[in-house]
């Protein structure tokens, strides 16, 4: 494994935001967490360091822990493509999807178990007894054993999750039981979530986005659209700023790179609606399902002016993620096969990832320029870009599964979609957020009110604290 080091923030930015009590709460968490820490070292280990939600979540909370006093450090774990092949395999598997039907038998078993061996001999000369250990996802549950071994207090977070467990489901905890009997406690994102194995030492914590991060950071209309325009996702404005951001260290930084696109017309106008998704390449994200949605809209209302990003990370990024190529290839074939017109106003963006704070800063301006931000998985453990819109007011429209649901609530602070897979459905509730303004303000408005309650930093370091405790009953 390698070590991805995290700078200290302090938690004082939140004293603005919070009301007087939530800052007075939130400081005795950051006492209490220090205290109960001293001498003791609070590790992170997950499987990417970039792409994805745990890479999102992860370096800004782990941050915020640093800055209240808990030495907190993040490792990530290194693989065979083989490896990654079976953690994908469970990923979908624990999802309650088949992926590609490939088997999870002896030899995935022993692939798993090799490479985590590996890891766990370099972990367990860091780790110390007593540490606390945070394995996050079916790629690192196999360390559990020989950490726990160690004396550390090992405790398993599952980023993924199905409502309704099915065969598939159980395969992938048959397969994951032996790592997870050594964990102390597991972390679920809901409770339906919940396997029964795991009952008895479970706790649910929603995940939450950063307010303060590159990716939330408040920004000007106009610089929004220079920064699309520089990374060629719209026309550049006449007369566009400089497209600028500030990275977390408070340096101003540019946005200097162009995103490869696969398109056949022109760049959007600044003033043409966008209808947006960003997501890794993933089937179970749906992006074709996103694309027949989209055209269904343009078929059903051909006057709509209203055009489609679809936007993912660039492929060769993603470490953990072997299918991502191939499911970018699958959405090229599914814009081929559509009409010119609708070619035309259907855009794919790989973004860069070289720089993890130019892509958070272009997603960013992608969300706060977007008419619409859609999720329209097929399935989802918690969708951290449907917080990051919604805290930019914008009105989303999200599938109604998994964690989605409790993350917008229909008709209240967005619009849920109660069967992801038919695109008249989606359609409609896209159309009705184009089309009505007034109601697209008044879910914007509610949802970054209702994110700024449920789904931000301080709520989730104060149930951290409440986990550190149970661990040490
Ligand atoms: N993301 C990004 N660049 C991309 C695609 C995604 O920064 O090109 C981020 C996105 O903003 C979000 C995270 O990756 O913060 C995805 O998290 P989510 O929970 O939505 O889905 P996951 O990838 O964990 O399944």
């Amino acid at each position: 494994p390698f070590e991805v080091h995290v700078q200290a923030s302090s938690l004082a930015p939140f004293h603005a935001e919070l009301p007087g009590a939530e800052w007075e709460a939130l400081q005795a968490s950051a006492l209490q967490a220090r205290d109960r820490m001293v001498g003791r070292t609070f590790w992170n280990v997950n499987s990417t360091a970039r792409g994805g939600g745990v890479a999102e979540l992860l370096p800004r909370l782990l941050a915020y822990a640093r800055g209240a006093g808990v030495d907190t450090r993040w490792m990530v774990i290194e693989g065979t493509p083989a490896f990654f092949h079976v953690t994908k395999r469970l990923h979908h598997a624990l999802h309650g999807s088949q992926g590609d039907g490939s088997p999870l038998g002896p030899s995935e078993r022993a692939c798993y178990d090799e490479v985590l061996r590996d890891n766990a001999e370099e972990l367990l000369v860091l780790v110390r007894p007593g540490d606390v250990v945070l394995l996050h996802d079916p790629q690192t549950a196999g360390l559990a054993p020989a950490l726990a071994a160690a004396g550390a207090r090992v405790v398993w977070r599952c980023h993924v999750g199905c409502d309704m467990p099915d065969e598939e489901v159980a395969r992938a905890w048959r397969f994951l039981e032996p790592g997870l009997t050594a964990a102390r406690l597991a972390v679920f994102s809901r409770a339906a979530y919940v396997p029964p194995m795991l009952a008895d030492r479970s706790v649910v914590i929603p995940p939450s986005i950063d307010i303060f991060a590159v990716k939330n950071q408040p920004m000007a209309p106009e610089v929004t659209r220079s920064i699309l325009g520089h990374t060629g996702l719209m026309e550049l404005p006449p007369d566009a700023p400089e497209p600028v951001f500030t990275r977390a260290d408070g340096v101003p930084a540019r946005v200097s790179r162009g995103a490869d696109i696969v398109r056949l017309g022109s760049a959007p106008a600044p003033d043409s609606p966008l209808v947006v998704q960003v997501s890794r390449w993933d089937p179970l994200k749906d992006p074709v399902g996103v694309l027949r949605g989209f055209a269904q809209l343009l078929l059903e209302s051909p006057g709509l002016c209203a055009e489609l990003v679809l936007a993912g990370p660039s492929v060769m990024s993603v470490a953990d993620d072997p299918e991502a190529a191939a499911t970018l290839e699958t959405v090229i074939a599914a814009w081929r096969e559509q009409p010119h017109y609708l070619r035309q106003r259907v855009h794919l963006a790989c973004l860069p990832m070289a720089d993890p704070e130019e892509n958070a800063a272009i997603v960013n301006a992608l969300q706060r320029h977007a008419a619409v931000v859609v999720q329209k998985s097929l399935r989802e453990g918690f969708g951290l870009t449907v917080t990051e819109a919604m805290w930019k007011a914008r009105p989303v429209v999200a599938s109604a599964v998994g964690g989605l649901q409790d993350q917008v609530r229909h008709e209240v602070d967005g619009l849920l979609v109660r069967h992801p897979g038919d695109p008249v459905e989606f359609a409609a509730a896209v159309r009705r957020l184009l089309v009505d303004p007034v109601l697209a303000a008044r879910l914007g408005t509610q949802a970054r009110e209702h994110v700024r309650t449920r789904f931000t930093a301080p709520r989730h370091l104060s149930d951290f604290v409440d986990l550190l405790e149970q661990l040490d009953a």
